[in-house]
Order: structure tokens, then sequence, then C-alpha cells
């Protein structure tokens, strides 16, 4: 018997065999719906651009067959007699992650996220028990109660899914720099799934906002769909020079390799620099400009439980989803394909529960 058919919750997902192998259906099976775990059945799924690192091996950590995703919801099938807030039937959605050791200074001040012993939702280090951990690409998910957060009933599920990644990428930044209320000016740089999402929050943050692109025909959709303050042609030095020293904090939500000194130059004094992105070469780093000005550079990643179910809250309240097209699983492959070369506006999301 293979090792995937060893556990006792059956399950069905969509998996790539080798790297840079096209997914197709695969069976697999993980735990019983212990004590502290609740089961849900996935009813949608984002697919985000690390699905792809990991579907390639990128970064040389996966393990094969792979069953992406991490920006899951669903309903609640199953819960276990140790669980404290979650019943039957309730709107669940999991992220990134989906273990952390609970003991460490991470864990201990709610950032689950920067653990050293978590586990990732898929493509990491495998569960506490041995189990290889298998993503949201799939139909049932078992997981510990404390990493999933519980959706408000009036938000849309399927914009709702790619919150749990995108989302909180941009939100938690915003909130841990101060960079999320009126009177500060922010530019986010970059107009894709992580910026689009970021300018709807720090809008709704009272922030002032200024988006930063390559691609000047983003202006009218950034400005008038979006809410967006200002824009900027990231290469159109005239615009980047009449608007230096005006930003407080800017996201920088970029994977490709880019120039960082337009952007320093656009900070304030003390001003920061928060990079989400994960370009797959070093950037340069000008020093002069830095220390001439007292920037700052950072980088951060998700965002613990707690804040997540935070910014799940806060998206209900100001109506804020990620904007979406809904295909079904067996367009998974050709999803991926296009997200590969941008085109998507902003978040493929895949309706699991209704077409695997
Ligand atoms: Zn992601
Ligand atoms: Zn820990």
């Amino acid at each position: 018997m293979s090792p995937e058919l060893e556990h006792p919750q059956k399950a069905i997902g969509w998996a790539a065999r080798v790297p840079c192998g096209v997914l197709s259906p695969f069976k697999f099976s993980g735990r019983a719906t212990g004590d502290k775990d609740v089961k849900l059945k996935v009813l949608y799924c984002g697919i985000c651009h690390t699905d792809i690192h990991n579907i390639r091996n990128d970064w040389g950590v996966t393990t094969f067959p792979v069953v992406p995703g991490h920006e899951i919801v669903g309903e609640v099938i199953e819960v276990g007699s140790g669980t404290e807030k979650t019943k039957v039937g309730d709107r669940v959605g999991m992220g990134c992650l989906i273990g952390s050791c609970g003991t460490c200074h991470s864990c201990l001040h709610h950032e689950e996220n920067y653990c050293p012993d978590m586990v990732l939702t898929y493509g990491g280090r495998p569960y506490y028990d041995g189990s290889t951990t298998y993503g949201g690409y799939s139909d049932i998910m078992v997981v510990e109660e404390r990493f999933t957060v519980l959706i408000p009933d009036s938000l849309p599920l399927a914009g709702a899914a790619p919150l749990l990644c995108a989302g909180i990428t941009v939100y938690s930044p915003l909130r841990f720099h101060g960079l999320d209320k009126p009177g500060v000016h922010v530019g986010l740089v970059g107009l894709g799934g992580l910026g689009h999402v970021a300018v709807k929050f720090a809008k709704a943050m009272g922030a002032r906002v200024t988006v930063i692109s390559s691609s000047p025909e983003k202006r009218e959709e950034a400005l008038t769909r979006l809410g967006a303050d200002s824009f900027l042609v990231s290469t159109d030095m005239s615009q980047i020079q009449a608007a230096t020293g005006t930003l407080d904090g800017i996201i920088d939500t970029v994977s490709a390799v880019h120039s960082l000194l337009p952007l320093i130059s656009l900070l304030k004094t003390r001003g920061k620099i928060i990079v989400v992105g994960a370009p797959d070469k070093p950037l340069q780093l000008p020093m002069l400009p830095m220390i001439f000005g007292a920037k700052g550079i950072y980088g951060s990643c998700v965002g613990g439980m707690k804040e997540t179910q935070e910014m799940m809250d806060f998206a209900a309240k100001h109506n804020i989803t990620t904007d979406i097209e809904l295909v079904p699983m067996d367009y998974v492959n050709t999803a991926l394909d296009r997200l590969a070369k941008g085109d998507v506006k902003y978040r493929f999301v895949i309706d699991v529960g209704n077409t695997l």
C-alpha cells in the first residue's frame, strides 16, 4: 500500500507528480479528525503565485506529488470534542500555515507565521505525525482549529479565499508599520493580486494611497475603479522626481527584479519600504540614500492567526474582497499557465466545491 493511502480520511485532489508537471486527479488520505481539529469540505481555493514556484520546485523543497493551494475556504462538516469556536456548518478559511510549535517567542506573541517549527499548508516539511501535507486543491481537509478563521456571513466566499494569503500579506505590514490611518501617505508598488487588495485595505484604513506601477495603462483602473489617490509610472523619472519625499511608507509587491532607488527617493525621512514580493535574484540596495534619509527596508510574510481573523473581520466590515475569475477544477493547468504570464485580473479561484 502506498504511504498516501494509509490514513483514515480519504480525499481527492489535483496534484503535480513531477516538477513542472501538469496537475491531474490524485487520491490520498490524511488523519482522522482529532480532538482539536475541524474537518472541512473545501468550497473554494485561490491560486497563488507561490503555487507555481512549488509545482516547479523553484526553491528545491517541494515533495512530490504536490497538491497545492493555501487560500482555502470551506464548510465545517465535523469538529473534534476539544474545539472551542467552531460548529458544524460554519464557514471557515485557512491560509499558508497549519501548524506551529505553540511555545516559541513568535508563537507566544501571536506570530505563528514566524515560528521556526511552522508547518506550511502544503509543500514544506511534513506534519508533526510525519504525514505529507496537501493543500486546498482537494475536496476534504482536516486542520487544527487554531489555524482556521471564521468567515463572516456578509463576505462572499469565493472572493474571500485569496484574503487568506494575498490579503493578510498586505494587511499585516500596513498595520505593523503604522501605515493604517488618516494622515499617512502609502505607496503600493505593483497592481496585481496583492497590490489591488492592498489599495482596498489602505483606503479603508483611511490612508492616502499612491499606486506605483511600470504599466501606464493601469492608471485608470487604479484611480477610478480601485479608488487610489494618485498614480506614478515607476520608469518615468519626471513623475518620480515630482513626488520625491512624499511617502511615509511603501509596500512593494513586485516579484520581478526591479530597482529600489526610485522607491527610496519617494520616501520621506525615516520612511520605510516593506517588501512582500519575492524576486528570485537579490535586489541592489543603494546605501547612501538610505543613510542620508534614515530610511528602512523590511520584509513581511503573511500574518499570525489572531491578525488573520482581524483582517477577515475588517474585510467584512468594509466589504473588501479580492477581484477574482472563478474557474472549474479542470481549468487549473490553463489557469496556472495564464497566471505565469500575468494574464488574470486579479486572482483565479477554483470552484472546488462544485467541480471536483
Ligand atoms: Zn500565497
Ligand atoms: Zn513556535
